[in-house]
């Protein structure tokens, strides 16, 4: 046996890698990004700040001024603190570092955003997943005995949820917040493409942090996530956070463009009409169940035997559209396609792709 394998972690060796599909030459509309890009004169601003930087020094660790400018720009309620992260990916393992005492439980809704579950392994916690109803709402009756038996330290609520799509709803949440003795985190990467949040409510409740990302609003290859909620919390996260975790560009960059999130706004609000374009296309195709949506992809299953929603992702790709095929991993979403809301020629031409394969 080599001395990795003596050595490594079991199921860190039992782990798949990660994997994201090669893109090129394809239409992407696999991985909730947004298919805008910025207007020339706004790129023209961010190269000048970019060539502006003074590259040979570190960041400011507090990252000051991109903190108070997400404090006044997304709502943050006064009283609040806000931690940053390398992508709302990060804000995860500063949360879950922060609270994974010995034996201290995760618990989430299941199928949900995977990185939760992968969080809590690599802290060596116990991770429970609490089953979606088959339509993919939440059975608030069964997640709060989950709550009770297992008494988490942490629950993950992403509102909406990934990948299903729905935002479950807000009384449920209510009771499992109420319910829970340990900290909720409301993961609101979709915020933008849904009708509510819990940022303005930070105040009502002490065991609720809200998590958000700029990722799904034009900015994924930035990597920026941050994490709102009571100094309480927040200033015990901030602890386990490597000090120079956002960088200088990032920094300058986010600031930049958070001083011009008009631009922003107006490509999400783009994205969200067309989700219901795209939404109402597929619920015309009688092969199709298309889950209800609050984000900026949309869910559908493909009626058939196993393999049948592989079939149709394998003749979209060939015919130059990459959407993503989420069979193979949660039972729940056997024969599920996620497909990601791109431009409106975009989209045509992933209805066109996604018709022909069902034919
Ligand atoms: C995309 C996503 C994130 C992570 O976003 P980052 O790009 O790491 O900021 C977090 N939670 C959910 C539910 C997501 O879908």
């Amino acid at each position: 046996m080599s001395t990795a394998k003596r050595i490594i972690r079991p199921e860190i060796q039992a782990l798949a890698a990660y994997h994201v599909m090669d893109a090129s030459g394809l239409v992407k509309l696999d991985v909730m990004e947004s298919p805008y890009r910025l207007p020339e004169w706004l790129a023209k601003e961010v190269g000048e700040v970019v060539a502006n930087l003074e590259l040979n020094r570190y960041p400011i660790p507090t990252a000051n001024k991109l903190r108070g400018l997400i404090k006044q720009t997304m709502g943050v309620p006064a009283g609040c603190e806000v931690l940053l992260g390398n992508g709302s990916d990060e804000c995860i393992t500063y949360i879950t570092t922060a609270i994974g005492k010995p034996g201290a439980v995760v618990l989430a809704p299941s199928p949900s955003f995977v990185i939760f579950q992968m969080a809590a392994m690599f802290q060596h916690l116990k991770f429970v997943g609490v089953p979606l109803n088959d339509d993919f709402s939440l059975d608030a009756d069964k997640f709060i005995a989950a709550v009770k038996e297992h008494q988490p330290a942490l629950t993950w609520i992403a509102y909406p949820n990934n990948p299903t799509g729905n935002a479950f709803a807000v009384k449920d949440i209510e009771r499992i917040i109420a319910a829970a003795s340990g900290l909720v985190v409301i993961d609101e990467a979709y915020q933008p493409f849904a009708d509510g949040s819990f940022m303005p409510r930070l105040n009502e409740f002490d065991n609720v942090v809200v998590m958000r990302t700029v990722s799904k609003i034009g900015m994924a290859g930035m990597r920026l996530g941050y994490v709102a909620g009571k100094p309480e919390w927040i200033n015990e996260f901030d602890k386990t956070r490597p000090p120079y975790n956002i960088n200088v560009m990032t920094e300058a960059v986010a600031i930049k463009l958070l001083e011009h999130k008009a631009v922003l706004d107006e490509q999400a609000r783009a994205i969200l009409a067309e989700r219901e374009v795209v939404a109402a296309e597929l619920r015309k195709l009688p092969q199709l169940t298309v889950y209800p949506s609050a984000t900026n992809f949309v869910l559908a299953r493909v009626a058939g035997e196993k393999g049948a929603a592989a079939k149709v992702f394998d003749a979209m790709k060939a015919a130059g559209v990459l959407i993503k095929n989420l069979s193979g991993g949660h039972p729940a979403l056997e024969n599920c396609l996620r497909i990601t809301i791109g431009t409106p020629e975009e989209d045509r031409a992933m209805l066109a792709a996604l018709k022909a394969a069902l034919r």
